[in-house]
């Protein structure tokens, strides 16, 4: 396997992180999420050595990846004059709460349309989105994009003025936020002298991963970039990425510094589908707790996490490597999965 050296592409000429013009973004991550060594993990699994970029630590909103999309998409929001923020998912939606999250800090009002019937409890996010005043509408079995747009006519007809925020936020706009993000880890592996050759992500709606792929290409970062897929298929996943990122470098006035995006997804991990927690989710969980006391969630880094181990198992990597996984967020959703999560424990056997 070839050798990439992140640090060292990181001081090339490519190196341009603070010539990019962004859009206007409300600040609400604060300082840099720390990367931290994985010992016990690493050694455990007797593979590469583990790195975790600590987005789960982002102080506002308890974390996670929608945050960073959210500084730019909430900034349009503000900027158009909007009072509401719409915006959709399943029941247990990271995105939808630190959406709810924004929504309070700026004093906007918040529609959160969310798939499926209301559950007999609110556990998990639910509680949170509730505890935040944000309004849960469940689609049931009408499309939630249906149903958002029927939300924004209401209110558009009432003299409100809704802003519509997509799915997870991926939009280029959205992307942006990790495109910032891979500059804030390129200087961070390059100022900890960190030889990063890999990176991992769960990726579902596919902003994170495009904006990663676009930070990349714009910053010199040659190594790979292995997007885990939470519940697309391969194609479908690539070309949403790739559409995604070329929007966000529209904005950015980059389109002809991006060329050839590599776009790397692995979708043979879909499981028993989205949310459903199996034994590749509650190990990888469980093995991840125990080893660096660090919470994964049960929808999307846990299964990311299951991957990367499953692949570490099968030799695709070699103990001299560094592999970076993108810790995404989504742990406050743990109890709402419980019961699957507890299943087969030795402690609760
Ligand atoms: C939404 C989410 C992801 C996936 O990010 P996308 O940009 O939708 O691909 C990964 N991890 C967590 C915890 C999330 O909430």
């Amino acid at each position: 396997m070839t050798r990439l050296h992140a640090a060292s592409t990181a001081r090339s000429a490519d190196w341009r992180l603070s010539e990019l013009i962004y859009p206007v973004r409300v600040e609400a991550i604060g300082s840099p999420t720390p990367i931290q060594a994985l010992p016990t993990l690493s050694r455990v699994l007797c593979g590469p050595q583990l790195y975790v970029k600590r987005d789960d630590a982002i102080g506002a909103g308890m974390g996670g990846n929608k945050t960073r999309k959210l500084e730019f998409l909430v900034a349009d929001a503000l900027a158009q004059g909007c009072n509401r923020l719409v915006t959709l998912g399943g029941p247990q939606s990271n995105h939808c709460r630190q959406t709810a999250i924004f929504a309070a800090k700026h004093g906007l009002c918040c529609d959160l349309v969310l798939a499926g019937e209301a559950p007999g409890s609110s556990l998990g996010n639910l509680l949170i989105d509730d505890l935040l005043g944000a309004r849960l509408h469940f689609a049931g079995n009408r499309p939630r994009e249906e149903v958002a747009a029927e939300l924004i006519r209401a209110w558009q007809a009432g003299g409100e003025r809704p802003y519509l925020i997509p799915l997870g936020g991926s939009t280029g706009l959205g992307a942006l936020g990790y495109v910032r993000a891979m500059a804030e880890a390129l200087e961070q592996i390059r100022d900890q002298q960190l030889d990063i050759d890999t990176m991992v992500v769960a990726s579902s709606s596919a902003g994170t991963q495009a904006g990663l792929v676009l930070g990349a290409a714009l910053f010199g970062y040659s190594g790979r970039i292995l997007g885990i897929s939470i519940d697309a298929p391969e194609r479908k996943l690539r070309r949403w990425i790739s559409d995604i990122a070329l929007q966000a470098a529209a904005l950015l006035r980059r389109t002809g510094a991006v060329g050839a995006l590599e776009i790397e997804v692995d979708a043979r991990y879909l499981g028993g589908g989205y949310a459903v927690v199996g034994s590749l989710e509650r190990d990888a969980i469980r093995t991840m707790a125990e080893t660096e006391g660090l919470l994964l969630d049960p929808v999307y880094t846990g299964r990311a996490m299951g991957a990367l181990i499953d692949l570490i198992g099968k030799g695709a990597f070699d103990k001299h490597q560094n592999v970076l996984f993108w810790h995404t967020g989504g742990a406050p959703a743990l109890s709402a999965f419980a019961e699957r999560l507890m299943d087969g424990s030795p402690c609760h056997g």
